[in-house]
């Protein structure tokens, strides 16, 4: 960090300055020039807030040189987090590359539906199966999901297809209902949702943490890093697209995101093209262009009967449109050297 003091700054209020952060336990490295005093502070400033400088009369301004979000950033972890879930791996590895999809219905409505789900996407080269047991709706009115009951569904569907298992976690209260859930989803709306964030933390199941509707990508990372710093090292970025100003899309997907956040951090990150745009034409185009970008996974809903689904019916593929999308993504992924 560096702390730029105002010019002509007297020498005594450097002196008393200066030894007010050494007692702290940091070094300085101080540089004067003819007018002014520049502090580089040497230690850990992961806990320093830039604001807390300002108070003091003889700081001009206050900069960061280290990122805020140390574990989740490269600079202490060079090489990538590989995630592992049943059979499924998440990260991109030494001479291996998988492009792994999750598939499923947006909410578990019942048990043929699910299991039905499942073994389709399975057959068509999913890896993890997604459905939501409790579902963060925008109207009070809408359908909630089947709560706990979602959750037995979901596990006679895992146990039924084989594949490993993801849902939403709304509620601390939720969470010894999620013993062998194999990916906790932390959902859009609980981005920032800190209190949830610790607890995932504390659990030591994978989390796949999907971004905000207006987060900013320090925002994202910094959520994250509240997982990691309670201890779970295994955390799955997820893009589901941004609020933006034009509303002809559900939301706007943010391809930049998936170069950028490999060049931040060492976490794998998965694209949802399915909540991103809201409608299942536009899906097979988004989720190719993600691959595209370098994406370690993509997240899709699929219902055997969009039509009558009961959640995101529009933006849902058929078991069928599904297959054929895995069948174009496999002419991607040979092309890129990647596994599907
Ligand atoms: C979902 O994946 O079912 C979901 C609700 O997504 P999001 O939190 O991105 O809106
Ligand atoms: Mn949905």
């Amino acid at each position: 960090m560096i702390v730029v003091l105002k010019p002509k700054t007297r020498p005594d209020a450097i002196e008393t300055f200066v030894s007010q952060l050494e007692a702290k336990g940091f070094k300085i490295h101080l540089s004067r020039g003819e007018e002014t005093t520049i502090l580089g502070l040497i230690g850990d400033t992961s806990r320093l807030r830039e604001e807390s400088f300002l108070t003091n009369d003889a700081v001009e301004r206050v900069m960061r040189v280290t990122s805020p979000y140390k574990l989740a950033g490269r600079a202490f972890h060079p090489d990538n987090t590989v995630i592992r879930a049943g059979n499924a791996v998440l990260g991109k590895e030494q001479g291996n590359a998988p492009l792994t999809v999750i598939a499923g219905p947006c909410s578990v409505e019942s048990e043929e539906q699910i299991i039905a789900v499942a073994l389709a996407v399975k057959a068509a080269g999913a890896k993890i199966l997604r459905g939501g047991a409790w579902k963060p709706r925008t109207s009070p009115y809408s359908f909630q999901g089947l709560g706990s009951e979602g959750i037995t569904l979901l596990l006679a569907a895992k146990k039924a297809s084989g594949l490993p298992v993801i849902t939403e976690l709304l509620s601390i209260n939720q969470i010894d209902l999620f013993a062998d859930i194999d990916i906790i989803q932390i959902g859009a709306r609980n981005m920032q949702n800190y209190d949830l964030l610790k607890e995932v933390g504390l659990s030591g199941k994978p989390v796949l943490l999907k971004r905000g509707l207006s987060s900013t990508v320090k925002e994202l990372l910094m959520s994250v890093e509240y997982i990691l710093a309670a201890g779970n090292p295994r955390v799955i970025l997820c893009e589901r697209g941004i609020r933006t100003f034009d509303p002809y899309t559900r939301n706007t997907l943010d391809l930049s995101v998936i170069p950028w956040l490999q060049k931040e951090t060492h976490l794998p990150i998965v694209v949802d093209p399915s909540h991103a745009c809201g409608m299942s034409w536009m899906v097979p185009p988004l989720t190719k262009a993600a691959v595209a970008a370098g994406a370690d996974g993509i997240m899709v809903e699929v219902h055997n009967n969009p039509a009558a689904a009961l959640c995101d019916g529009e933006q849902s593929l058929t078991p069928a449109a599904f297959a054929e999308l895995m069948r174009q993504l496999a002419g991607y992924a040979k092309l890129e050297g990647r596994t599907l």
